[in-house]
């Protein structure tokens, strides 16, 4: 099949816009007449550092990114992120988790190893279907931080707002699959990180964003890799960095300010998850996974009840060249990623299709 003929729903790694992928592709073998590919300089060459200090500057200026925080391109994508966090952070103490889905449960596992891990909240009982609200978090007054995973990717949720935590307690934010989409609080935050290959760039390259305050506290057995303070003092290149994937998030960024940055991808996403839920809601034969008001932006997720009928539903997705919506292997059923390269006409076909699927019966 042609690139143009396929609308791509995978949950990551993900769809890239078109022209990002063009312009890397001109300039890959021979960048700004250089006579070298990125994937080919040196990352202490002055031309590489002018790729990395535009991306992080990029970042900066999309998600008004205050001097209070310094922004990392580190490796090991988010879920080593799951064991830095504790190991800066925790300093032997304790700190709250809310598990909401995969992701977090496993981040709260991986923080057990070097400190107290309390569950703030766990919605497992209704198979993560939902959001807790800010009451329900049991959080406690000397917690280190309070953790939680922004959009749950697996179970279609979302936390469409920002919890509070006690005074003097920071935030620590896992948004892999959904930053660049919305505005962050950043005063209450300690670290925001996201593995790139959700929404914006390939698999590779993890974006973490640390209020500098809170580095510097490593447990002593931290490897040097994982510790904040280290990678701050190497600008991120303590050793080689992810360069080809730096260069293609700043692409990226540079795609997501010319379609008006953190307001347009707003605009978007409320645009592309209304089609789908709107399917959803007038629909007798799909029957969407998460409660209404926790609903993510970035991955719709249903059923029709009958996992043969999913399947039939899938396959004949395929057929038109919808690509990738099964759910995730631990829950089955259908899933449609719409990060924000997704195009709202490869959102709309999908629509057309659930609407014409459940006519044909
Ligand atoms: C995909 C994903 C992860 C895991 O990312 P890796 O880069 O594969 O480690 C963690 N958290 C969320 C929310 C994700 O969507």
């Amino acid at each position: 099949m042609d690139r143009n003929q396929v609308f791509n729903f995978s949950a990551g790694p993900s769809v890239l816009p078109e022209s990002v992928l063009k312009k890397a592709q001109a300039e890959l073998m021979n960048y700004r007449g250089s006579g070298m590919s990125v994937m080919e300089m040196s990352h202490r060459s002055a031309l590489y550092a002018d790729i990395f200090a535009e991306t992080k500057a990029r970042f900066r200026a999309a998600l008004s990114v205050p001097d209070t925080h310094e922004i990392l391109f580190l490796q090991g994508g988010a879920t080593l992120q799951f064991a830095a966090i504790p190991m800066n952070l925790l300093e032997g103490g304790a700190a709250d988790y809310a598990v909401t889905g995969n992701f977090s449960g496993k981040a709260a596992k991986e923080a057990e190893k070097y400190g107290a891990v309390r569950i703030a909240a766990d919605t497992s009982d209704t198979g993560h279907d939902r959001i807790p609200a800010q009451h329900e978090l049991r959080l406690s007054d000397d917690a280190k931080y309070f953790y939680y995973c922004a959009n749950n990717t697996i179970y279609g949720t979302e936390w469409q707002y920002t919890p509070q935590a006690p005074a003097g307690v920071p935030l620590v934010a896992d948004m892999s699959s959904d930053i660049l989409t919305r505005y962050i609080d950043w005063d209450k935050y300690a670290v925001v990180f996201a593995g790139a290959q959700k929404n914006m760039a390939p698999a590779g390259v993890t974006a973490v964003f640390i209020n500098t305050a809170y580095a510097g506290k490593a447990l002593p057995i931290t490897p040097v890799m994982l510790d904040y303070a280290a990678m701050l003092k190497g600008d991120s290149m303590h050793n080689t960095p992810p360069c080809w994937c730096i260069y293609m998030m700043g692409l990226m960024l540079k795609w997501v300010e010319a379609q008006g940055g953190i307001p347009g991808m707003e605009k978007l996403k409320k645009e592309r998850s209304a089609l789908l839920y709107d399917v959803l809601d007038s629909s007798s034969l799909f029957k969407g996974c998460a409660e209404k008001g926790s609903r993510s932006y970035m991955n719709v997720t249903f059923v029709t009840g009958d996992p043969e009928l999913d399947k039939r539903f899938i396959a004949g997705a395929k057929e038109r060249g919808i690509e990738n919506i099964g759910g995730h292997r631990s829950v089955g059923g259908m899933r449609a990623s719409i990060y924000n390269s997704m195009p709202v006409e490869g959102v709309k076909a999908l629509a057309d299709y659930m609407r014409e699927f459940e006519k044909q019966g």
